[in-house]
């Protein structure tokens, strides 16, 4: 799980899942107020897993005559795993424009 660059604390899943969910936000440290932006790494994670996730669907409904309840059930677990997993997988940086210089 990422940490904060400033002071070491690390951010909960919570935390990281709230300053993603809407438009990649910064992300603040409560110990120490620095602010943390997302990378292209963590844009490219999102980017993937959307594809991904759109491509199977894409797939389902044109290869593989499965039942709908599979289908979404599938979708289901797949969407777990992600929201599940992205915290981890997320990478943070020092914003650039921080006034709390403390290193
Ligand atoms: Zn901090």
């Amino acid at each position: 799980m990422q940490k904060c660059t400033c002071c070491g604390q690390s951010f909960s899943w919570k935390e990281v899942w709230k300053a993603n969910a809407f438009l990649y936000s910064p992300l603040t440290c409560k110990n120490c107020g620095t602010e943390h932006t997302v990378t292209f790494w963590t844009r490219l994670i999102m980017g993937v897993f959307i594809a991904t996730l759109l491509t199977m669907i894409n797939v389902f409904l044109n290869r593989y005559h499965l039942a709908v309840r599979y289908q979404i059930i599938f979708v289901c677990v797949y969407l777990v795993l992600m929201i599940v997993l992205f915290p981890y997988l997320a990478r943070y940086k020092r914003s650039k424009n921080n006034t709390n210089e403390h290193s």
